[in-house]
């Protein structure tokens, strides 16, 4: 091949010419793959290489060292799973802090709960904000939020800041362990978010998938019930453009007002909020907590 060719990021080559390909050593011998219709955008951040582009398929993807972080078509699944499990789980949430999500997906969602004052979020890479703003205008629109807060900045630093026992809800939208997210699925992390959440306060983090990663989700789970008092619970749901085409959720809740996470008791009103839910709601709520056999096994044991 001559030099340009080589000159290709290796994901819109090496499997089909014309594609991407999404591939890591998180899930090894696999690459699922969207047709390109055209790159948008290509950068290089402090923190990691940053791609846009226009599918055949999902509309548009957005792409982080190789691994896709949203589309346009499915980001509703993962968005309003990761915010509304936590949030419909406890009446009147309040102050909210959200780490990572630096496409505004997760504020989007956030800014359905009328009773939250405030919106705190840190997240590391500003190039994500600003390519969100120019390209994903349906999901940046959540900073358009007046109760948002930006901090550019690593999530794990700002919770060692925080305030103790000032949120009734932490959401953690990371990516995943390989590269800057990497502290945010560790214990020293998970004991911070504890210390700034209120008593019987919710946490929700990215928790990866059962198909492909049962040891990180095992150490997880190990971690939390070490840590969290109140409950521990694993959900799950469908992402189409997700390594295996799932993702799970880690939930928990401080010692305190019990939360039954299984069974949401604040519901959202979403004739008030920017157009109506198309993924959530109360019975996928509660499914999201049945879990396959052999992941019940191992998640009970721990
Ligand atoms: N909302 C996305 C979706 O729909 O799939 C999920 C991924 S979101 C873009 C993950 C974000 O976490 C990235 O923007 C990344 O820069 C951010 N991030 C990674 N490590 C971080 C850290 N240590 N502190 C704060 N943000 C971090």
């Amino acid at each position: 091949s001559n030099g340009e060719q080589t000159k290709e990021p290796a994901c819109f080559s090496s499997v089909i010419p014309g594609w991407f390909s999404e591939m890591s050593p998180m899930w090894p011998g696999e690459a699922h793959s969207l047709k390109v219709e055209k790159v948008l955008f290509q950068g290089k951040s402090d923190y990691q290489d940053v791609i846009v582009f226009q599918s055949a398929t999902y509309g548009k993807v957005l792409v982080l060292d190789g691994v896709i972080q949203l589309t346009e078509r499915d980001e509703c699944a993962y968005q309003e799973m990761i915010t509304h499990l936590p949030l419909c789980s406890i009446p009147n949430p309040k102050k909210v802090l959200v780490i990572g999500g630096g496409d505004g997906g997760v504020l989007r969602e956030v800014a359905r709960h009328s009773s939250v004052e405030q919106i705190d979020m840190c997240e590391i890479d500003k190039m994500v904000v600003d390519v969100s703003k120019q390209f994903f205008p349906n999901v940046a629109i959540g900073f358009e939020d007046p109760r948002v807060n930006l901090v550019i900045g690593d999530g794990v630093a700002y919770l060692k800041n925080a305030a103790e026992g000032s949120y009734d809800a932490v959401i953690v939208d990371s990516s995943d362990p390989i590269g800057p997210a990497k502290e945010l699925f560790e214990k020293p992390f998970f004991q911070s978010v504890a210390r700034a959440l209120r008593p019987g306060g919710v946490v929700c983090t990215q928790a990866e998938s059962l198909w492909l990663h049962m040891d990180i989700i095992e150490d997880i789970v190990s971690n939390c019930r070490e840590i969290f008092k109140g409950s521990v619970n694993y959900a799950w749901t469908s992402v189409p453009t997700y390594p295996s085409g799932v993702i799970g959720f880690m939930l928990c809740s401080t010692e305190g007002p019990d939360v039954d996470f299984k069974h949401p008791v604040n519901p959202i009103d979403d004739s008030k909020s920017s157009g109506p839910l198309k993924f959530y709601n109360a019975e996928i709520h509660s499914a999201a907590f049945c879990l396959p056999s052999f992941a019940k096994k191992v998640i009970e044991s721990k």
